[in-house]
């Protein structure tokens, strides 16, 4: 595998909530609560406070660019009335937010594996993790 593939892996295992260390733990033990370590490995997920504000932001990235990109799309393809767009597009806007949410702190947790920082507190940090 090469590096992009890796990255890309990792951030697919951490969008699948599972541990980016060891790909077995899961990161969460229920609808919003995120485990501090992984069960099967010891990881720390996060080592700081408020580390979580990056799964946030790709969150309500991901959230915008799909509701403006819908939005632009169907007013091209169908002008549905606007008061029809503003509903639905708010609404499909929260409800994505709510469901991507744990996904989006799983990636961001693997984005934070891939930069060295979730490793158990037992074991001494790689500088970079090996492929
Ligand atoms: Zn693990």
């Amino acid at each position: 595998m090469n590096q992009i593939g890796y990255w890309v892996w990792k951030l697919w295992i951490g969008a699948r909530l599972r541990c980016p260390n060891c790909e077995q733990g899961k990161m969460f033990s229920s609808l919003f609560r995120m485990e501090p370590v992984c069960d099967h490995c010891g990881a720390r997920y996060e080592r700081a406070q408020g580390e979580s504000i990056g799964g946030t932001l790709i969150n309500l990235v991901a959230a915008e660019m799909l509701s403006m990109g819908g939005f632009i799309v169907s007013q091209v393809l169908f002008s549905p009335p606007m008061i029809f767009q503003l509903v639905f597009w708010v609404a499909f806007n929260l409800i994505f937010i709510l469901l991507f949410y744990r996904h989006a702190r799983g990636m961001w947790v693997s984005v934070a594996y891939l930069a060295g920082s979730v490793y158990p507190d037992d074991t001494p940090p790689q500088a970079e993790p090996k492929p």
